[in-house]
Parts: C-alpha cells; sequence; structure tokens
C-alpha cells in the first residue's frame, strides 16, 4: 500500500457524519406543457430555508435505514426509500459495497411540497461520500443526484438557484446577501406532485388555469432589489391552483396570511404547505400568530433564507 492509500485511509471517519439538510421553497415555479418523456419543461427560482432534516451516516455490515420524526410507521424504509435509493447509487458509481447504518431525523412534512425526501437523498450523498471517503464532490454527486430526482441537485447547493430542464439544471443566483423571513403553515395529510401535476394539466385543458408565468426574469431582478414588498410582487407558482382545486382549503389559509399582513401568500411547490413572506421576523411572528388562531393548519413556524445545502455539522 503506498503512502497516498494511507492518507486515503487516514481520511475516513469511523465514528458518525451527521449532515444536516433544509427544505426548499419555490419562489418561482413557472410550468411549462408536458414533455414526451411525461415531465414537465420547468422554469423555477428554488430557495432553501430554515427548516431542516438529519441523516447521520455511521459504519456498518450492511445498509440499514431507521427514522425519527414526522412519518415515522408511514414513510417505508425499504429500497423505496430515498435515503437508500442514493446510497446505492452512490456505491455504485464509486464501486464500493454499499454498506452503512443510516439513520434520519424527519422534521420536514411528508409529500409537503418543501422536497424532504429530495433533501433526505441529498444529505445522504454528503454523508456517504465523507463515510466511504469517495470524495466525489458536490459537482459529481449533483451528477448522480439528478438520476434520482429533480430536486435533489439543488438541495446539495442551497441558497437561491435557478432550476430549468425538469428543474434538475441548477445554477446558482449570485444575489447580494439578504435574510428573507418567511412563515411557514403545515397542512394535515400531503398532495402527491404528479397528481399536482395532472390536475394543472387538466384545468389548462379546460382553459380554467390561469395564465402560465413567463420567466423567472422578473423574480431575479426583485431578489436584486432587497426590498421584501418587491420581492412579493414577483412571487408565483403555476402549481398553485391546481393545488387549491385539490386542497379548496388552502385558499382559505392563504386568505388568513393577506388579512394578517403577510406580503405575500402562496403555496410551496406541489403543496399543501404555505408559505408567507414577511418584511422582518418580528412581522412574521404577527402573522404566524393569525395562522395558528385560525385553526386551518397542523402547525406553524417562522423560517428564514437562503440557507446552505446539505452540510455536515
Ligand atoms: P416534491 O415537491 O419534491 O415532490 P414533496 O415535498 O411534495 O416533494 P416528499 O416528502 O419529498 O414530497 O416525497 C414525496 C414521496 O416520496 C413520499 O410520499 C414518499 O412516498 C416518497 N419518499 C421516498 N423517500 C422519502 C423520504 N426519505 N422522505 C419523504 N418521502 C420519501
Amino acid at each position: 500500500m503506498g503512502d497516498g492509500d494511507d492518507d486515503d485511509l487516514a481520511a475516513v471517519p469511523s465514528g458518525p457524519v451527521r449532515v444536516r439538510v433544509p427544505a426548499k421553497i419555490n419562489l418561482h415555479l413557472g410550468v411549462g406543457p408536458a414533455r414526451p418523456d411525461g415531465y414537465h419543461e420547468l422554469h423555477t427560482v428554488y430557495h432553501a430555508i430554515s427548516l431542516y432534516d438529519e441523516i447521520t451516516a455511521r459504519p456498518g455490515d450492511t445498509l440499514t435505514l431507521t427514522m425519527q420524526g414526522l412519518g415515522v410507521g408511514e414513510l417505508a424504509l425499504d429500497d423505496s426509500n430515498l435515503v437508500i435509493r442514493a446510497a446505492n447509487a452512490l456505491a455504485a458509481t464509486a464501486k464500493v459495497p454499499a454498506q452503512a447504518r443510516l439513520h434520519l431525523r424527519k422534521q420536514i412534512p411528508l409529500a409537503g411540497g418543501l422536497a424532504g425526501g429530495s433533501a433526505d437523498a441529498a444529505a445522504t450523498l454528503v454523508a456517504l461520500d465523507t463515510l466511504w471517503g469517495t470524495n466525489l464532490g458536490r459537482d459529481e454527486l449533483a451528477r448522480i443526484a439528478a438520476t434520482l430526482g429533480s430536486d435533489i441537485p439543488f438541495l446539495l447547493y442551497g441558497g437561491t438557484a435557478l432550476g430549468t430542464g425538469r428543474g434538475e439544471a441548477v445554477s446558482p443566483v449570485l444575489a447580494r446577501a439578504n435574510r428573507w423571513s418567511w412563515v411557514v403553515a403545515f397542512a394535515d395529510g400531503g398532495l402527491s406532485t404528479p397528481k399536482v401535476y395532472g390536475e394543472l394539466d387538466r384545468l389548462r385543458a379546460e382553459g380554467r388555469a390561469p395564465a402560465p408565468l413567463g420567466s423567472s426574469d422578473e423574480l431575479l431582478s426583485a431578489l436584486r432589489q432587497r426590498d421584501p414588498a418587491v420581492l412579493a410582487e414577483a412571487l408565483g407558482n403555476d402549481l398553485q391552483a391546481a393545488a387549491i382545486s385539490l386542497r379548496p382549503q388552502l385558499a382559505e389559509t392563504l386568505a388568513v396570511g393577506d388579512k394578517a399582513g403577510a406580503l405575500a401568500s402562496l403555496v410551496s411547490g406541489s403543496g399543501p404547505t404555505c408559505v408567507f413572506l414577511a418584511r422582518d421576523d418580528a412581522h412574521g411572528a404577527d402573522v404566524a400568530a393569525a395562522l395558528t388562531e385560525s385553526g386551518l393548519c397542523r402547525g406553524v413556524q417562522l423560517a428564514h433564507g437562503p440557507v446552505h445545502g446539505a452540510r455536515i455539522g
């Protein structure tokens, strides 16, 4: 064994590797027509917010997954779980045995429109790239991520980023540092992302969907102005009408936020989570109090963005 190999071995940790990963919202989600492969062409602006899942990876003889938090008893922990799929994809690419004990601490709700499953996959790639000493780095991990799901590459990088294609082609938005205050309102139960896209296609075919959003240019220029009132005007989500059509109560939740003075109220991704832009955290606390009082939400939380993507520590 040469010196280089010794160095590589020394770099592989034997203890747990813990990775925290944020949820995403879409500041702009423009949905084009369905492509021949069934995916819709997207132009979106992703934004990572301070609501986190956590993956801990330890050495093991086989590949196992345990979990705590939201979704226990509901989320399968077998090969269908995005955590296991991400681990197997990394092992296959790096040609290493897929062996690790993985534990998921879940705070991002299932099927909430916050890309929680994608976040867990991104965290797994980062954790195992370190535990296994494969050291592929973010860009190579992003290539593996794109084969697993459209939102996963973004969650490796975090921040605010433009997504094109089916969302997997990500380029960071070089906005001057700013801290945006959000209120996140969780709903009971989830919404299936494919069903929401299907509902949008149906509404469009019947001429009942709002006009599709244009490009993300207005949103990008609003981000540069660093004024939450300007950003509020530019936020938009083509999936919102479809999510409300499937879950009419979401319109009431959005109306509570509007009435409480939120600068903007919108469905996050495919829903049913709703997000509200506030002037600052104190204003956010007022909006959150009104949403809690309405009794329409399973829970309400303050968050801020942008935050980093999947990271050790
Ligand atoms: P997206 O907006 O990316 O579609 P979402 O936030 O609406 O995501 P997720 O919770 O990310 O929904 O996942 C949707 C489905 O993916 C779940 O209902 C579940 O069947 C499957 N899934 C697989 N692995 C996971 C995981 N680790 N966490 C959550 N869901 C997972």
